[in-house]
């Protein structure tokens, strides 16, 4: 090798050693991540696992768009952060432009999508999917999350509320979680909200003094969502204030008990926290907010929701009633992880196909195995027998293929039980589905 060649090879070398331990260019965004495999197979099945218990209960899928008209989050309400501060808004490249602005939550489009194509109700809706927000990113909350939800548009049943809460109830319990706490609330009804809110708002002035800088700004906007602060000093105000339970109109009254005997009859656990108001405006009557115990109090609200009556008219559509829950898959996983349950599991291999002899004939292996419903792994390159048998046994397969010379002049392959202390038997190509899935039955 000459002088100029060897160090074309050294550059080259320093060059790869570069791009393998030195900063990446690029990274995911800010409060955005990848999610690798296998924890995003734990997500599908997650998801998977909702959608099976929401389609039992009625619940068809909505797929509506990641990002909507601004309009359309712009009525969820003016005192509403979400809406105000952490909207991941752009123009598009019409004449004229559109207002457009990425889905902070689902609630709306369901909305939306029910003005826009007048379904017969009750239209009951489950969704799953990415969020946007543009919050200030730590432990459990990111500027792209997702959440899994329902709703149920054009009933005022107290029964509906029973079955959306008992929903996400069995949801948790399916996962195998058993520490989260259950929070019930009355937010009361147009006619009962304003003596309220009056009498809410004078205490909250005549101990503002006392409030946090920002609950003291909440307070002249929204005074309903100082209750919502979680910080440490404005906690002595909020213990004290008057609630909305001891507001409610006979009718609110007479719902909140409808729903509240609903989960009693239920055998489901939950406490009434008359303090409760999260954080979207045009809640009434039923909220409810699910709370992990195993998590950390700033990120242990894993869901929540309630029922809203004004929405769909803010939308532009009739009056109509809605309840409906969102919750939130990422700190679910969380939960899981603390209470230990629910576990991220490696890929499921059945079988792993080796081939020394190079050719087609792998291909055409795993092809033939795959499309026979079986899951099917291999190796690449032409490694060593040695090499591809260690990965074979790594992937936890059940049954290796051998593909070497022999097999590909005799038309035959060998057939590995690799749990049966490695017995093997070469069989004919024709008979290589029978042979690996006789295996994987005794086996599995
Ligand atoms: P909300 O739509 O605000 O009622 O949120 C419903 C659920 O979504 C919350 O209880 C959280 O579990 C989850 N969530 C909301 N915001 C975030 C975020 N920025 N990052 C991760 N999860 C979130």
């Amino acid at each position: 090798m000459g002088i100029p060649s060897a160090w074309a090879v050294i550059g080259c070398c320093v060059a790869v050693a570069l791009l393998v331990v030195g900063e990446p260019l690029f990274r995911a965004p800010v409060g955005t991540r990848d999610i690798l495999p296998p924890e995003s197979a734990r997500r599908r099945r997650l998801v998977g696992a909702f959608a099976d218990l929401a389609e039992r209960a009625g619940f068809g899928l909505l797929e509506s768009p990641i990002f909507e008209d601004q309009g359309v989050f712009q009525r969820l309400g003016s005192a509403n952060e979400v809406v105000t501060k952490e909207l991941f808004e752009f123009f598009d490249r019409g004449e004229p432009p559109r207002a457009l602005a990425l889905r902070p939550e689902l609630t709306a489009s369901v909305c939306r999508a029910f003005v826009e194509h007048s379904p017969t109700v009750p239209w009951k809706i489950w969704y799953c999917g990415p969020q946007f927000r543009y919050e200030r990113p730590q432990a459990g909350r990111y500027r792209q999350f997702e959440q899994v939800g329902v709703e149920t548009l054009g009933t005022h049943d107290p029964h509906a509320d029973v079955e959306v809460i008992n929903l996400g109830v069995r949801f948790f319990e399916a996962l195998g979680l058993n520490q989260i706490r259950l929070l019930v609330n009355s937010l009361g009804d147009p006619d009962s909200r304003p003596p309220y809110l009056e009498a809410l708002n004078s205490y909250l002035h005549s101990r503002s003094s006392e409030l946090s800088e920002q609950s003291r700004q909440t307070l002249q906007r929204n005074p309903l969502r100082v209750l919502d602060s979680k910080r440490r000093e404005d906690q002595p105000v909020i213990s004290d204030a008057p609630v909305m339970v001891d507001f409610l109109s006979g009718a609110s009254a007479e719902h909140f008990a409808a729903v509240r005997a609903g989960l009693d009859v239920l055998e489901v656990d939950y406490a009434i926290s008359p303090r409760l108001v999260r954080g979207l405006d045009y809640y009434t009557r039923t909220t409810f907010e699910f709370s992990a115990e195993a998590l950390a109090t700033a990120q242990n609200a894993v869901g929540g929701g309630g029922r809203y009556d004004g929405l769909v008219q803010e939308l532009g559509g009739a009056a109509t009633p809605g309840i409906g829950f969102a919750l939130g898959v990422d700190r679910i996983l969380l939960t899981c992880d603390a209470e230990g349950v629910f576990a991220s599991k490696p890929a499921d291999v059945q079988v792993f196909v080796v081939d020394t002899a190079g050719g087609e004939s792998a291909v055409v292996a795993c092809d033939t195995l795959r499309r026979a419903g079986l899951s099917v792994e291999r190796a690449f390159d032409g490694r060593s027998l040695k090499a591809q048998m260690k990965r074979a046994d790594r992937s936890g397969a059940i049954v290796s293929v051998i593909i070497g010379t022999d097999e590909l002049d005799e038309g035959t392959v060998t057939v590995r039980n690799m749990r049966l202390g490695g017995s093997q038997r070469k069989v004919p190509t024709a008979d290589l589905v029978a042979a690996v899935t006789g295996i994987v039955a005794l086996e599995a």
